[in-house]
């Protein structure tokens, strides 16, 4: 279980994020949906171990992520926007490089090849990769060492309709297995994605959260209030 407790951040004097609290369990995913620069993204370096937080904890199954670092961090698997994977070193290059640095087994590389359906692109650069397949290989990095937690930050920006239905199905696949998924859009409508499974919504506005809900009930509120969008 994830539990941010009143976590403020920012860069130099500025707190960007203020005050912010939610939880996340297991076989439950979190969406944390807010505009360009509303502190998204700020919220999950301080999750993941990144910046430290001016004020407030992050619990990681109890255990302080900033007291305990090291214990805490392996918990946590990141898929920052940026995805974070070498362009020029084949897909398997790229996981072994990562088990490597975590001091993985490499058979657990091989293991993820083949479940993300990266078989073909084995020995493929990553920077030849379609946009999707490149999701699909951090997302691999990301669970390499088999976190708890998953943390994705805009996983589905600039995929087409597929590659956004693939990797949206190998997160379901996630939550059902039992992580607990943090994920962060700016998208309202990425939200039907998560229709199936339980979902609780964040919505954070310049640096505060100012909605929380479970997801069923914000969209029938939206769709109360006609602006289009129904939950069917
Ligand atoms: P986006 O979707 O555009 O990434 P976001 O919701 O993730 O937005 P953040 O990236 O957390 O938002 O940015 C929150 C605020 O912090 C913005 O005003 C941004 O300009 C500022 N900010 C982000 N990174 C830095 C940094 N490294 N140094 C200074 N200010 C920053």
């Amino acid at each position: 279980m994830l539990t941010v407790e009143g976590i403020s951040a920012g860069y130099g004097e500025r707190d960007v994020i203020r005050d912010l609290s939610f939880s996340v369990k297991e076989n439950e995913v979190y969406v944390l949906l807010g505009a360009n620069g509303s502190g998204k993204t700020t919220t999950f370096r301080v999750v993941t171990g990144v910046l430290p937080p001016s004020k407030g904890r992050v619990l990681v199954n109890e255990v302080d992520l900033w007291l305990e670092p090291g214990s805490a961090k392996r918990k946590i698997g990141y898929l920052p926007e940026g995805e974070r994977i070498y362009p020029d070193l084949s897909v398997y290059r790229n996981l072994l490089f990562f088990a490597k640095v975590y001091d993985i087994n490499g058979g657990r590389v091989d293991e993820l090849i083949k479940e993300f359906g990266l078989e073909r692109y084995r020995n493929v650069n990553a920077g030849n990769l379609s946009r999707g397949f490149r999701k699909r290989l951090a997302l691999a990095r990301a669970l390499l060492h088999d976190p708890e937690v998953l943390v994705l930050d805009e996983p589905f920006s600039n995929l087409d309709v597929p590659g956004v239905l693939s990797l949206r199905d190998k997160i379901l696949e996630m939550i059902r297995m039992g992580k607990v998924v943090l994920f962060s859009t700016h998208i309202f409508t990425e939200l039907q994605h998560f229709e199936g499974v339980k979902c609780r919504v964040g919505i954070i506005n310049d640096g505060e959260l100012v909605v929380e809900d479970k997801l069923d009930n914000l969209l029938s509120r939206v769709s109360n209030i006609e602006i289009g969008i129904t939950t069917d």
